[in-house]
C-alpha cells in the first residue's frame, strides 16, 4: 500500500490525552498515511500509558503496512509544562504525572528518536506548518475541545514561557464569578466555552424544564452527546441550542480580543473538536466580538481562521517536531 521505496524516511506523531492516544504515520511530505487510536488509561501510571504509547506507535506503523525501518523520528504531543529540550514532563496535572521522562522512555521501548513538546504547542506547530502559506511570524492556536488550550508560535517556533506553561488560554478568567473550573478557580474560559461547558449547560436547563430538538435525536437524558449534535439542533432551528453555541462564541471572542491585546500575533487560528464541527455557525461572531473588545487599531490587519486540521492537529504538529527536529 503505501510506497515507502525501503527509505527511512517517513514520521509518527503520537497525541497523549487524558483519555486517548493517537498515533499517525506521515509521509515526508507530511501526509497522513493513517491512524490508531487508543485509550490511555491513566490509571495505570506513567509506566504503563507509555507502554501504551508504544503500542499505538507499533500498531500504527503495521496499519500502514511500513516497519520501524521506515521511520526516522517520533514526535510527541504531551499534556501540561513539557520541556522539549530534555523530552520531559515537568507536571501534568490531568494526567496526575510529575517528572515523567518521556522522550528517554520511549526512545529505549521504540530504538527510534523521539521529540516531546506540549500538546497544543504541538497542534499550534501542526497548523503553521501545514495550513498556514506563507508563514506568519508570529501565531497563537486555540482549541476548543473538551477542554481549552492554546499554543504560542514566535519566529516559527513554539514559545512556551519561563516554566514551561505558557499558552494556558482556557483558563484566562472571563467571568470574574462565573461557573468553576476543573483548576479551582471560577469563571476560565474553558469553564465557559468548552465542550464540556456547553453540554453541562445544556443538560442542566433539560433537566429545568428547558425545550430542545436534542432530547428528540438523543433521549431525556441527553446520553452520548457530541458536538455535531449541536450543529444538527441548529440546522433544525434550535433557538436554546443556538443561544448557547452564540455565548460560546462571544466569550471565544472575548479571548481572542485578550490575546490581541497581549501579544498581538498575524495570525490566530482557531481549532478543536468544537470548532470542527460549528466553524461555520462560530466564526462570524467570534471575529465580531473580538472586533468590538480588541483596543482600537490593535486587531488591523490580523488573521482570525478556523483549522481545518480537527482532532488531527495534535499528530500532525508532532510529526512536524519530528521532522524539524531529526534533520
Ligand atoms: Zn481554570
Amino acid at each position: 500500500m503505501a510506497d515507502s521505496n525501503g527509505k527511512r524516511d517517513h514520521f509518527i506523531g503520537v497525541d497523549l490525552g487524558g483519555t486517548k492516544i493517537l498515533a499517525g504515520v506521515f509521509t515526508p511530505q507530511l501526509k497522513c498515511l493513517g491512524k490508531v487510536k487508543m485509550s490511555t488509561k491513566p490509571e495505570r501510571g506513567p509506566e504503563g500509558v507509555l507502554e501504551r504509547v508504544t503500542r499505538c506507535v507499533q500498531e500504527a506503523v503495521d496499519e500502514c503496512d511500513l516497519t520501524f525501518d521506515n521511520i526516522k523520528a517520533v514526535g510527541i504531543g504531551a499534556p501540561g509544562a513539557v520541556d522539549p529540550e530534555e523530552g520531559r514532563i515537568i507536571f501534568a496535572p490531568n494526567l496526575k504525572w510529575e517528572d515523567v521522562p518521556l522522550k528517554r522512555v520511549l526512545e529505549k521501548q521504540l530504538g527510534l528518536p523521539v521529540f516531546a513538546e506540549n500538546d497544543c504547542n504541538a497542534c499550534a506547530l501542526g497548523v503553521y506548518e501545514t495550513e498556514l502559506d506563507p508563514k506568519p511570524r508570529s501565531m497563537v492556536g486555540i482549541f476548543l475541545g473538551t477542554g481549552i488550550g492554546g499554543g504560542i508560535v514566535l519566529d516559527g517556533k513554539p514559545y512556551s514561557g519561563f516554566n514551561r506553561t505558557a499558552g494556558e488560554i482556557g483558563h484566562m478568567i472571563l467571568e470574574v464569578n462565573g461557573p468553576k473550573c476543573g483548576c479551582g478557580n471560577k469563571g476560565c474560559f474553558e469553564a465557559l466555552a468548552s465542550r464540556t461547558a456547553l453540554f453541562r449547560k445544556i443538560q442542566t436547563a433539560v433537566k429545568d424544564g428547558q425545550k430542545t430538538v436534542l432530547t428528540d435525536m438523543l433521549g431525556p437524558d441527553l446520553t452520548d452527546m457530541k458536538s455535531g449534535d449541536l450543529r444538527k439542533a441548529l440546522r433544525r432551528g434550535d433557538k436554546f441550542v443556538e443561544k448557547v453555541i452564540e455565548e460560546a462564541a462571544e466569550y471565544t471572542g472575548i479571548a481572542v480580543a485578550n490575546v490581541i491585546n497581549l501579544l498581538n500575533p498575524e495570525v490566530i487560528v482557531l481549532g478543536g473538536g468544537v470548532m470542527d464541527q460549528l466553524a461555520d455557525e462560530m466564526m462570524s461572531i467570534i471575529i465580531e466580538t473580538a472586533r468590538d473588545y480588541a483596543l482600537t487599531g490593535t486587531i488591523k490587519g490580523i488573521e482570525i481562521i478556523a483549522s481545518k486540521l480537527g482532532d488531527d492537529a495534535g499528530i500532525t504538529g508532532a510529526a512536524v517536531l519530528a521532522k524539524r527536529e531529526s534533520k
